[in-house]
């Protein structure tokens, strides 16, 4: 553990450190706060990664939309 005068006294690239960027299976960083991360499956996920995995799954599944015959 850290106590909180050593974690005053480190430097941001320090800090930076203790908390890594996470990042997608395609190597982009996710930047978005923990709670608003874009989640496939459970995993953690780039924004492109997750509207290119949602196509994907919108293609397999489609969403019905009923339509009126005119
Ligand atoms: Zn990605």
């Amino acid at each position: 553990m850290i106590s909180g005068k050593e974690f005053m006294n480190m430097t941001p690239e320090q800090i930076a450190k203790l908390f890594p960027v996470p990042r997608c299976d395609c190597g982009e960083e996710i930047t978005e706060h923990p709670d608003e991360w874009y989640r496939i499956s459970g995993r953690a996920v780039c924004s492109d990664c997750y509207f290119n995995g949602l196509g994907e799954i919108i293609e397999e599944h489609p969403i019905y939309v009923p339509r009126r015959r005119m």
